[in-house]
């Protein structure tokens, strides 16, 4: 049909975790080994999921986060339909930084549940024994904030596709629109 359904995701976590390489994987299909950005990027792509076309805006809060104050800017709580949270496998911190910033989030939206995706990444690290987070402990961190959860790698491009699809589901979960006549 004609329908196109446009929505906007905000992809936050601790800086370096790989945001803007997931979401350059996702929208320009490469991986770059450096790239530091130092403003926000949105993003733009049409994706086909279950046989409707959404017309993504996908924004990188890329060079910010240094810590849970600056992750979460006010402007990328308005307007959102749905949150990608990511943290790296191999940081810790950057794990315990998660809930804070759904906290955030909630209490900033005025709900009890957001549209929302946690993501493992840098999971190809992980094999050289670089690994701090336990996939149980992200499973368990999004099951008990109804979140869906999934593990990538935006340099070997493994289930970045994924991230963006379970968000959508996320958004049609939470808010399912109307089917148009
Ligand atoms: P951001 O600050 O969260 O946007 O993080 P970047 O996307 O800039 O990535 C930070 C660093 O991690 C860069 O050197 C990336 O090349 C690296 N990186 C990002 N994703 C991956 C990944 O999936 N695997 C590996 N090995 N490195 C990654």
């Amino acid at each position: 049909g004609d329908i196109l359904k446009k929505r906007k995701i905000a992809v936050l976590g601790s800086r370096s975790v790989g945001k803007s390489s997931l979401v350059i994987q996702f929208t320009e299909n490469q991986f770059i080994e450096s790239y530091y950005p130092t403003i926000e990027n949105t993003f733009s792509k049409s994706v086909n999921y279950k046989g409707v076309d959404y017309d993504c805006d996908i924004i990188d809060t890329a060079g910010q986060g240094k810590d849970e104050y600056s992750i979460l800017n006010s402007k990328h709580a308005i307007g959102i339909h749905g949150f990608v949270l990511v943290y790296s496998v191999t940081s810790r911190n950057s794990f315990d930084m998660i809930q804070i910033v759904y906290d955030k989030i909630v209490n900033f939206c005025g709900i009890k549940e957001i549209p929302c995706v946690i993501v493992g990444s840098k999971i190809d690290l992980s094999q050289r024994g670089s690994r701090q987070v336990q996939p149980t402990e992200g499973e368990g961190l999004a099951r008990a904030n109804h979140a869906a959860w999934v593990e990538t790698s935006a340099k070997n491009n493994i289930n970045v596709a994924k991230v963006f699809e379970l968000c959508l589901a996320e958004i049609e979960r939470q808010a399912p629109t109307k089917a148009e006549p």
